[in-house]
């Protein structure tokens, strides 16, 4: 240390001393030459890691992809994802102590019912929207913004007759050390026409024998054809990570163990894809009130299901 600082010293003076040959040499020469190559490898390093970065977040979106590509590669065409290619990001975090909250102790909460009506399959709270039943023309649910914190994106839009269900439900699960965020919630018929059209045109790019009919029914077997998403009822979200990896999350155990005191339902569960036509979909939540998420969970039935046990005249 002491060798180094006396050796700069004496450089300091042998540069000073030395001749003037034309080119100017300004004293610590060699000094600044060697801060530069740190500074240098100091920037190659950091880029190393932003790269390693940039590369693991691009297998994350390749995932999303290669589940899309699962949904038509299997031949199970009729089964479309409700949310793949919507091109919303995912929010993922990591709790360490998390309870999974308390079960329902089979009250329900009046603040999250809906009463009684004599046709309750024709009410809002029930209303399907599918490929077998595209919404109607002019269909406009009352609305409220999200609160913020609890929300992956600003403005983002639920039914005014169920937000406070959704909102006490993702505070609840904050009290128990988990972080529900919403990811995805209303989409108009523009916003889904745009990522329909998206579709079809990475089909014909990829298919350029197709006719547009036919691009659009292979398109449509990976994403909902505008008016048949259940997110344009306004009463369904995506928490926290719309991929198969949220199975078996905190995110996930509390969902399963607590919606339905709040009047939400796994809208998409693993054994019902042939009825729903809708892939498993274990982040996709839709508020049905609390005496039906209860109903429906203790027959086990999708949503589909539970309309027609209603019809048939079951109460
Ligand atoms: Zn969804």
């Amino acid at each position: 240390m002491e060798n180094d600082y006396r050796d700069s010293v004496r450089e300091y003076h042998y540069s000073n001393r030395r001749p003037q040959h034309g080119r100017k040499r300004p004293g610590g020469s060699k000094v600044i030459p060697v801060i530069i190559i740190i500074l240098l490898l100091i920037i190659v390093i950091i880029g190393a890691i932003l790269l390693a970065k940039v590369l693991s977040s691009d297998d994350s979106s390749a995932n999303v992809s290669s589940s899309e590509m699962s949904t038509s590669s299997d031949g199970t065409n009729a089964v479309v994802s409700e949310d793949a290619s919507s091109g919303e990001q995912s929010v993922t975090s990591s709790e360490s102590s998390v309870s999974s909250g308390t079960a329902s102790s089979g009250e329900i909460d009046s603040r999250y019912s809906v009463g009684e009506s004599d046709e309750p399959w024709n009410e809002w709270y029930l209303k399907i929207v599918s490929a077998a039943n595209p919404l109607e023309e002019g269909f406009d649910p009352p609305l409220s913004t999200i609160t913020q914190s609890y929300a992956a994106y600003s403005s983002m839009k639920f039914d005014s007759r169920a937000i406070d269900a959704l909102e006490d439900m993702i505070a609840a699960a904050a009290e128990d050390g988990v972080t529900l965020t919403v990811i995805s919630s209303y989409r108009t018929i523009e916003r889904q026409q745009e990522l329909f059209d998206d579709k079809v045109r990475r089909v014909m790019l990829e298919n350029p024998s197709l006719s547009r009919e036919e691009a659009e029914n292979l398109a449509a077997t990976e994403v909902t054809r505008p008016g048949t998403g259940e997110h344009h009822t306004g009463l369904a979200v995506d928490f926290n990570l719309a991929e198969t990896e949220f199975e078996g999350t905190v995110q996930d155990v509390w969902l399963k163990n607590n919606a339905e005191r709040f009047g939400f339902v796994n809208r998409y569960p693993k054994n019902k894809q042939d009825i729903t036509g809708i892939i498993p979909e274990a982040w996709h939540y839709r508020f049905v009130g609390a005496e039906h998420a209860k109903r429906m969970n203790e027959l086990n039935l999708c949503l589909e299901e539970y309309v027609d046990y209603l019809k048939a005249g079951n109460r």
